[in-house]
């Protein structure tokens, strides 16, 4: 049975197979606008692509991850104007710091990562190609637009009412869109090409109607056409980029092709609150990896934090959702060492696999594997992780079984237990008292290990112990 997972389009769980016949699967993803630190909102979605893609790898699919960096757009060229850099330095700063940011969260590198600047040409002869077939008019300043009349299906993915879909000047979350107004023949119709305007600076290219630079939404199809083929098996983003993001994808790429069915597979990740707000700048609640980390929250909380909630259900961001990240990553972990130590392994043994084995199994962590192939369940999987944790088996050989399926079903999820992160440091009582205990515990004089345990808890702090050492925790 195929991993399962909810598709936009059909609104109903289909599976996810390759279709094309080399048995790679193409996933396309919308990837950052590089003028600025990226924020907790856009990393949820950039999180659950990242947990679908090794879901699917671990499943056995040879997946080709594609997600794109916007480096040219009304933010970013604002952004360079005002740092007094050009539009190149000023990106590759931001998409820098958007990498780091990303292993942080321990996420996978995509397999391409295509630069909207570096594509122009082939955008261009995608709008030419939608010009010559109707699809597209030039204004009278040289701008491209295309006619969303000319394209009969469109608004089949997002299933907004004719009103909606009659002005692309709101997102399908609800949000102002950056509407390209212009000469528009109707409210309907988006820009393609933006003839040059004054505040581009140097920030402009040939193209038959002029010089210019390309619009938003036409990036993403000329880099998937080049990357991934005219039809491919997953398109992703948040919901906020349904419509018109990818609609518009839609309609201008199978207009220019001529093939039907440029995305087999839908999948939006709900929006992200915090606190029980939107985001948003007024709010002062955009926090970044780095705003998070100054209040002491490793990337691997944050991590776990923004996994906590189902992909379709809006997820309220808190700093309780923090703390019980920190809490569930603590248990995971004495969870890990209680089967290490049944196992007869160390810490160093348990390094998750690389690679996913598939002959080693799932121990009982099969039904937490389950539930992440239906409808990416992460937090049905993480209930059923503990289900197993709760009650670890005495036999080592099984042990050492659920050892194996823990460290894949993590794998999986991108979860790296025993990752350091900013603790607390005991006080050097606290760290003496503690390795007298443990010299007691070591040659088995349990009265006195027991009374200096009793006393660092009356310090405040909890010793925990493993095979082959101990941490010392706040109580
Ligand atoms: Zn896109």
């Amino acid at each position: 049975m195929p991993v399962l997972l909810h598709d936009t389009m059909s609104r109903e769980l289909r599976p996810l197979l390759p279709r094309r016949p080399d048995g790679v699967y193409g996933m396309y993803c919308c990837g950052p606008t590089v003028y600025g630190p990226a924020h907790i909102g856009n990393f949820r979605t950039f999180v659950l692509q990242d947990t679908l893609r090794r879901v699917l790898e671990a499943d056995g699919i040879r997946v080709r991850h594609v997600r794109n960096i916007t480096d040219v757009d009304d933010k970013t060229i604002r952004g360079a104007r005002e740092a007094g850099k050009s539009l190149a330095d000023f990106t590759r700063g931001w998409t820098e710091k958007f990498h780091r940011d990303c292993a942080a969260l321990n996420l996978l590198p995509p397999h391409v990562e295509p630069g909207a600047v570096a594509h122009i040409p082939h955008q261009v002869r995608m709008i030419e190609a939608l010009v010559a077939r109707g699809h597209a008019y030039v204004a009278k300043d040289g701008s491209v637009y295309f006619k969303v009349c000319s394209c009969p299906d469109y608004g089949k993915l997002s299933h907004l009412d004719r009103s909606r879909l009659a002005s692309q000047d709101t997102n399908s979350a609800g949000e102002a869109n950056d509407a390209d107004e212009y000469d528009r023949e109707s409210a309907a119709d988006f820009a393609l090409w933006k003839s040059r305007k004054p505040e581009d600076g140097d920030n402009h290219w040939p193209s038959p109607w002029g010089e210019g630079r390309p619009g938003w939404h036409i990036e993403c199809s000329a880099m998937s056409l080049e990357h991934l083929g005219a039809t491919f098996d997953l398109h992703a983003g948040g919901v906020d980029l349904c419509f018109p993001h990818h609609e518009n994808e839609i309609a201008q790429s199978e207009c220019a092709t001529g093939a039907k069915g440029f995305a087999s597979h839908w999948f939006h990740s709900a929006h992200l609150m915090v606190e029980g707000r939107k985001m948003s700048k007024s709010l002062g609640n955009l926090f970044t990896l780095d705003d998070l980390a100054a209040r002491g929250w490793s990337p691997m909380e944050v991590r776990w934090a923004l996994l906590a909630g189902h992909y379709r259900s809006p997820l309220n961001f808190t700093f309780k959702g923090l703390d019980d990240a920190r809490s569930a990553l603590a248990k995971l972990e004495r969870g890990c060492d209680a089967l290490l130590a049944t196992a007869g392994f160390t810490r160093a043994e348990f390094a998750p696999p690389t690679t996913h084995e598939p002959r080693v199994g799932w121990g009982r962590l099969e039904a937490a594997w389950e539930r992440l192939r239906d409808d990416l369940n992460v937090p049905g999987a993480l209930g059923e992780v503990f289900k197993a944790l709760a009650h670890p088996p005495a036999d080592p050989e099984e042990a050492r079984r659920d050892v194996a399926g823990l460290a894949r079903v993590l794998l999986a999820l991108g979860i790296i237990p025993f990752a350091p992160r900013p603790a607390p440091e005991a006080p050097p009582e606290v760290r003496s008292l503690a390795e007298r205990r443990w010299a007691a515990k070591q040659s088995r004089d349990f009265a006195a290990a027991d009374a200096l345990r009793a006393e660092l808890a009356g310090l405040g702090w909890d010793m925990l112990d493993r095979k082959d050492g101990f941490d010392l925790r706040p109580r």
